[in-house]
């Protein structure tokens, strides 16, 4: 496979556009067979880092256009990230995708973020953040707070 020289911006597929039938093509070609759509369906689950893998069936059904079934936006990155990996781009780079963040930080354009984001671990606080720590359970220290007092309330009574 031909290593592509680094880019710094991305050229995401829209969403509407790209179908498991053009990823499909891009690597196999346009026969469809079982082989294929096994390799496909593998490839997929691994980059998903899915505990239950895509069946080939499945992989196939959504080739082909059947009716009824539709890519989860789990797949679409998946394949995303296939395509650009077929076209040359390291895996790291090619799992990369824009989304958008809020930063308390200047974040120079195209930051690459390597850690998954986690929820507040404050009942009902919807907030998901990145750790400054390891340790960091509470997005703010007020959230912190707050669920310690109550703890402590509940230990109280
Ligand atoms: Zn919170």
């Amino acid at each position: 496979m031909a290593k592509r020289k680094a880019r710094h911006s991305y050229q995401v597929p829209a969403e509407q556009s790209l179908s498991l039938a053009t990823v499909y093509e891009a690597l196999f070609g346009s026969q469809v067979t079982v082989a294929n759509c096994r390799s496909l369906a593998t490839d997929l689950s691994t980059l998903a880092d899915r505990g239950e893998a895509w069946s080939w069936k499945h992989i196939h059904s959504l080739v082909k256009g059947y009716n009824g079934f539709k890519m989860t936006m789990q797949m679409l990155r998946a394949a995303e990230t296939l395509l650009r990996m077929q076209q040359g781009m390291d895996a790291l780079e090619a799992q990369m995708h824009p989304t958008q963040v809020l930063a308390l930080h200047t974040l120079p354009p195209d930051t690459w973020i390597l850690t998954r984001a986690r929820q507040c671990a404050r009942p009902g606080c919807q907030v998901h953040f990145i750790a400054e720590r390891p340790d960091q359970d509470y997005h703010c220290d007020a959230c912190r707070q707050v669920t310690l007092a109550e703890a402590k309330d509940s230990e109280e009574t």
